[in-house]
């Protein structure tokens, strides 16, 4: 009889039990696993006093693991919630459980994969894919060769594609560890609880369930995706693009088990140019994962990627704060940002503009920009967010040295009779 084989599976943003490599592959390799989630300080207690994590976000996530305790728990599992730096929380965990291993989704953004360095030098970690739609074998180039620019990236995964297969639901989680803490509240955790504004796109909650259901019925019931395309520039109402970025982003729902729908839907209902567009979609997400993969910590310095112009404004606080509260000279960017700070919520074409407005109309930093979305944003994820702010700001990967939108024109193409102007607008 071989010794007892224990493993940790150290969650992150994979937040469910479905589809998971990283829990699969522990259930086979121990015998038994135990769960932690760790809150980490960085994000939690930052000690310059910047918060990186609104009340819209932060009670997302809690529900999110709260969903995702109970179905381990009905499998006979257990979490464990800690608090603290991750690497340290971690190692201790291991040592009192007497785990011999720790399996984890691998990351993409450089705190992360600083996190998995360093505790792969305390035990053995093994890391799992799960997050993307492929990984680096995938991959038809070394990512060191990644192309620069989102074309060339699309046109050649595009060429040899292949999905993996979705992964089954394990049916038990046998778990002999008995000290666990409970999940912290809100209020544990010093964040405050924020209200629902009526004009929210949509009422998210967190968790598996929510997510596959939303899913369901904005694919199938209200039958969107037939025209994406055409709607995906909207900017009213739930309908109009997919709002899987949160739950995506929370791992609640993997981008593998969105791939397969739309090939559902297109093998049942209707493949069209908009079917085709969502996974198109998801491919700037792909791209993004693995421009942080290579670049690293590049993706948070005021240079990017292109490590171009050093000397790029540090800006006006009092600029920034208007911008940050909705009281710029422009109405539309001004109705985007107060729909930010009320729901966590901003359109794709709402994050180009304000952001591109912040850039080169206001001349401010667009680090700042980046941080203020990362602190109110439900769907926060490091690389599609730094990723898109130094696209724009012109020291990421667009092809084009400046990327400014004529805010007027936008307005006039993409809000012509006020109607999203005057529900953000009107109190
Ligand atoms: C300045 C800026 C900051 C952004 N920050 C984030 C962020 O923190 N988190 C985030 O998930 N997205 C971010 N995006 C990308 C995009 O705006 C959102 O993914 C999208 O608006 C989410 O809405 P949806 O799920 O309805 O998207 P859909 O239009 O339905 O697209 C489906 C999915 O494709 C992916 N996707 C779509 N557009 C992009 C894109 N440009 N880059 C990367 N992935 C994309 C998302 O996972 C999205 O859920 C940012 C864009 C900009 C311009």
């Amino acid at each position: 009889m071989h010794p007892m084989i224990k493993g940790i599976v150290w969650l992150r943003n994979d937040l469910r039990i479905s589809d998971h490599p990283a829990i699969s592959r522990a259930l086979r390799e121990c015998d038994e696993v135990l769960f932690a989630y760790v809150f980490d300080d960085r994000v939690w207690n930052s000690k310059n006093g910047v918060s990186r994590i609104s009340g819209f976000r932060a009670r997302f996530l809690l529900e999110s693991l709260a969903e995702l305790q109970e179905q381990v728990r009905d499998r006979g599992g257990k979490i464990e919630f800690l608090q603290g730096r991750t690497v340290d929380q971690l190692s201790k965990l291991i040592k009192e459980y007497g785990a011999s291993r720790c399996y984890a989704q691998r990351e993409d953004a450089w705190e992360e994969t600083q996190d998995e360095k360093h505790l792969a030098e305390i035990c053995e970690l093994i890391l799992a894919e799960g997050k993307g739609l492929f990984e680096n074998h995938d991959l038809p180039f070394d990512l060191n060769k990644l192309p620069g620019v989102f074309s060339s990236f699309r046109r050649k995964v595009e060429k040899n594609l292949s999905i993996r297969p979705l992964m089954e639901v394990p049916d038990s989680l046998p778990c002999t560890w008995d000290e666990c803490h409970e999940l912290p509240t809100l209020k544990d955790l010093g964040v405050d609880e924020v209200s629902s504004d009526e004009r929210q796109v949509l009422s998210f909650h967190g968790g598996e369930t929510a997510g596959h259901q939303w899913l369901k019925q904005w694919i199938w019931e209200r039958d969107c995706l037939k025209s994406y395309k055409e709607t995906r520039n909207g900017m009213v109402g739930s309908d109009y693009s997919s709002k899987l970025s949160p739950w995506l982003s929370t791992g609640c729902l993997s981008a593998v088990q969105v791939y397969w729908e739309i090939k559902k839907y297109e093998e049942e209902r209707v493949a069209n140019e908009s079917t085709y567009w969502l996974f198109f979609e998801l491919l700037w997400r792909e791209f993004f994962r693995f421009v942080s993969r290579l670049n690293g910590p590049k993706l948070f310095w005021r240079s990017g990627i292109k490590e171009a112009d050093g000397t790029r404004p540090k800006g006006d606080p009092k600029t920034l704060q208007r911008w940050k509260e909705g009281r710029t000279a422009n109405d539309f960017v001004n109705a985007n940002m107060i729909e930010l700070a009320k729901s966590g919520w901003m359109s794709n074409r709402g994050r180009q503009n304000v952001a591109s407005y912040l850039i080169h109309d206001l001349g401010q930093d667009w680090l700042a920009g980046a941080r203020h979305f990362e602190h109110l944003l439900l769907d926060y994820d490091p690389c599609s967010n730094y990723g898109n702010w130094m696209y724009l700001a012109g020291v990421g990967n667009d092809p084009r040295p400046v990327r400014a939108f004529n805010l007027e024109k936008q307005a006039e193409y993409y809000d012509p009779d006020h109607k999203f102007r005057t529900l953000w607008l009107c109190n």
